[in-house]
């Protein structure tokens, strides 16, 4: 009976990661929050929120923080880039190849050890051109 606190934890820790595996779109925490309250009625948006940042710093899931908008949370973590739209503010996953380069020239132009890079494009995505047409 004692272990049914953590239990419960680790089970909701177990659906918000499930449910954010389940998108492609970078949701931010209010947006986890819907996903998992269709499954968990009774969890509360603090909870979440502290789950996704216990799931980010430990690694098993990235957490995107750029341009002081909302944190967006991202099931996958292999190295791959960004794209956000700057009039929605969406964010996509872009496929391009990983430049490793990148870090060599890094290194060599301040000595740092380099432990990695992020790159995040930013333009206006499809929806966004097509409302620009109308
Ligand atoms: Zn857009
Ligand atoms: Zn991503």
């Amino acid at each position: 009976m004692e272990s049914l606190p953590n239990m419960r934890l680790t089970t909701q820790r177990q659906i918000i990661l499930e449910e954010l595996g389940k998108v492609t779109s970078h949701p931010t925490a209010n947006e986890v929050y819907d996903m998992v309250r269709k499954r968990l009625p009774r969890i509360g948006l603090g909870t979440v929120y502290r789950n996704l940042e216990l799931l980010a710093e430990s690694g098993v899931i990235l957490k995107l923080e750029v341009g002081g908008t909302q944190k967006r949370f991202d099931a996958t973590v292999e190295p791959h880039y960004h794209i956000r739209c700057a009039q929605c503010g969406k964010v996509d996953d872009i496929e391009i190849p990983v430049q490793e380069q990148i870090e060599d020239a890094a290194h060599q132009a301040s000595s740092y050890e380099i432990l990695g890079h992020h790159i995040e494009f930013s333009g206006i995505c499809n929806s966004c051109q097509q409302k620009g047409m109308n």
